[in-house]
């Protein structure tokens, strides 16, 4: 079933329901969130109200059960939903892929008390949450994360947390944190999963990072200090945390794909817009060979991207394997944006290089797409690993 609206690119969505919300994003996206996308990223406004306008619209918990208040749409879906958003603000997209991403653990490990008590709340009652794994000096290396969770002798089975997190989008502003901490031995194995209200007694956020880009998403450290956390709340077995993590990286990391899809989408329209407009030489510039093939180029990555993260959210959706694809989605569409977003500056030539357009603030944004959620040199060692196996120390 193609969705083939003027303004939008082909899309082959399974059912009359994902068409709709598919129209319902654009909608949503073209009249609330693109007009204020520009002047927000220059300020550093954070767009609050466009999340619970999104969790009214029930575009907040898509990919999950509808038991719990999700809307049970199919991966495939869902990323669709996410590039529409992020073609009209990443900050927007990526706010939706990482609070989704924050869901995740409680989701899918959760037990079945602790699915009812949070996760409507989480999914459809105008919560947002924050993932939080790195720290200052656990970042590739994120198993040799330091924060603490120690149980608490005669407190009714309390943790108390101490620590920082780092580069937390959403931190401080974040209603729940997903938080990695050790409760055991050192590595993998000894790390465990928390649910954590953003307004915890002892949780304090630093001042936002002054970013290259995404000034409107805030990126904080978190403190821990003293946090206490009752058993309630932790999510899966001591020591599965890691696991849990890296299991929700994997459909992250489809996220942002399909992210980066979005905006190199966006910049290709601004760069086909202008060559039709710009006229040197007596013709428009979008006449010359040179131009053309550029733009060739760009729709052609831009394309192969879409089908890649959407090969990897089908075997995901079919319950198949797909950490090697979603690795594979990741790295080549933020690769792509990247690309895309500089052609797209050169294609508006002098005027690219200024804030007149918003070229030049999407390849500030591409650039981070490539460094979030596994660094685009972490991709090539996943998809290696499952190549050749583990690397021999
Ligand atoms: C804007 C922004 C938002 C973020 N949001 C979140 C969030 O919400 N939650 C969260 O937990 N984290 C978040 N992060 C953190 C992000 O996931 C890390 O920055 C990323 O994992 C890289 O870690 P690092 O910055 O410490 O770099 P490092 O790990 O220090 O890496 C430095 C360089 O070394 C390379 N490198 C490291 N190890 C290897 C290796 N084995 N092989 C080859 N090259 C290697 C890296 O690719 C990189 O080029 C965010 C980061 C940014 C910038």
């Amino acid at each position: 079933m193609a969705d083939s609206t003027p303004d939008g690119v082909e899309r082959r969505l399974p059912t009359d329901e994902a068409r709709e919300l598919i129209a319902l994003t654009r909608d949503i996206a073209r009249r609330e969130i693109a007009p204020r996308a520009a002047e927000e990223e220059a300020s550093g406004r954070f767009p609050r109200e466009l999340f619970t306008l999104l969790s009214r619209s029930g575009l907040l918990g898509l990919p999950y059960d509808p038991a719990y208040g999700g809307g049970g749409q199919p991966y495939e879906v869902y990323l669709q939903v996410l590039e529409e958003l992020a073609a009209a603000r990443l900050t927007v997209g990526l706010g939706v892929s990482v609070h989704s991403l924050s869901c995740h653990a409680l989701a899918r490990y959760g037990t079945e008390e602790q699915r009812a008590a949070h996760l409507p709340a989480m999914l459809g009652g105008g919560l947002l949450g924050a993932y939080c794994l790195s720290e200052p000096s656990a970042g590739s290396d994120a198993a040799a994360l330091r924060t603490k969770a120690v149980r608490s002798p005669g407190d009714g089975g309390d943790w108390v947390v101490d620590g920082t997190k780092a580069w937390i989008t959403h931190g401080g502003i974040a209603d729940f944190c997903t938080v990695m901490a050790r409760t055991g031995e050192a590595g993998a194995r000894g790390i465990t999963a928390f649910l954590v209200p953003g307004d915890a007694s002892g949780l304090s956020a630093a001042p936002p990072e002054r970013k290259m880009g995404m000034k409107g998403s805030p990126t904080a450290q978190l403190h821990f200090d003293g946090v206490r956390v009752p058993d309630a709340r932790r999510l899966g077995a001591e020591g599965q945390g890691f696991a849990i993590a890296l299991d929700a990286l994997d459909s992250g990391r489809l996220g942002i794909a399909a992210c980066a899809v979005g905006l190199g989408q966006a910049a290709l329209d601004e760069a086909v817009a202008y060559a039709k407009e710009r006229r040197q030489f007596g013709r428009p510039i979008a006449d010359f060979q040179g131009i053309r093939f550029l733009l060739a180029d760009m729709a052609t990555r831009i394309e192969a991207g879409r089908a890649l993260y959407l090969e990897a959210a089908r075997l995901r959706d079919e319950g198949r394997p797909f950490g090697r694809c979603a690795a594979m989605a990741k790295l080549f569409c933020t690769d792509a944006a990247m690309q895309v977003t500089t052609d797209a500056v050169q294609v508006l030539g002098g005027y690219g290089y200024t804030a007149d357009f918003p070229v030049e603030r999407y390849l500030r944004e591409a650039k981070m797409l490539q460094i979030v959620e596994g660094t685009n040199q972490i991709q090539r060692v996943v998809i290696a690993r499952h190549l050749v196996g583990p690397e021999s120390r």
